[in-house]
């Protein structure tokens, strides 16, 4: 349960995360639009989604398909909310994720692609898509390296009940240098930003690059982000 407090907060956590998508846009020369706001409500109690939903976020991101599931039912009466599904896949998941999910962010694999396909086919839906690349090349992480993008791009491409909308990354935690920056972040946005481009040119369904989370957000801004993924900013810590 969510106190009374809690609620206040998250109204005013959203709005200054709202007004900092726009300063920052405004300081790398970029429309504040450009750039959409997802708040990731993962390990969060409904009654905080609902917060967020009555100061005027719609667009929510979960990590658990079952957590994604549960909310999704409780909340079906907001028929304007829309849910992402941005959490490692199971297989066996698939299913509650594509009857809760309008968006999958978090594609690393045929397989899986195919198994959302024929789900959405039986739900009378269309599933919009987002490739996860994984950019540090970390062993911990899920995600394609960015040689595969083409590759799966092609194969998502022909698939009927889904649309490709891009991709998706979560990079390493780096630390700033002296400085101040952190140069290997900035590398491996601009990579994600010139495969996004490239794919852009080949896929006129391909409009988001989902880059940012709250400890990141001005880097991604910087480096073309068209989606961030705020969870911290706007519901506060994790237990
Ligand atoms: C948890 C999570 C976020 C939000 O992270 P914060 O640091 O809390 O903003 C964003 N993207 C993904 C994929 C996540 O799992």
């Amino acid at each position: 349960m969510s106190k009374n407090s809690d609620i206040n907060n998250i109204a005013t956590q959203l709005l200054n995360a709202q007004n900092n998508i726009e300063n920052v846009a405004q300081k790398y020369n970029r429309s504040a639009s450009a750039v959409t706001l997802m708040a990731v409500s993962k390990t969060k109690p409904v009654e905080d989604v609902v917060a967020a939903y009555n100061a005027g976020q719609r667009i929510f991101g979960e990590n658990y398909a079952q957590e994604l599931f549960d909310k999704h039912q409780k909340l079906s009466h907001l028929a304007d909310i829309q849910w992402h599904y941005i959490g490692p896949i199971q297989s066996n998941k698939t299913k509650i994720i594509c009857q809760s999910a309008s968006w999958i962010d978090s594609v690393d694999r045929l397989k899986v692609a195919n198994r959302i396909d024929t789900h959405a086919k039986e739900l009378n839906k269309n599933i919009n898509l987002l490739l996860q690349v994984n950019i540090s090349n970390s062993p911990h992480k899920s995600g394609i390296s960015l040689e595969q993008v083409n590759e799966l791009a092609e194969s998502i491409n022909l698939l009927e009940h889904v649309t490709l909308r891009g991709l998706m990354a979560i990079p390493d935690n780096y630390d700033a240098d002296e400085m101040g920056n952190r140069p290997k972040l900035n590398q491996e946005f601009n990579q994600m930003l010139a495969c996004y481009s490239d794919l852009q040119q080949q896929y006129p369904s391909v409009d988001t690059l989902s880059l940012g989370m709250s400890g990141d957000l001005d880097i991604a801004i910087e480096c073309g982000s068209t989606m961030v993924r705020l969870g911290t900013a706007i519901f506060g810590k994790r237990n």
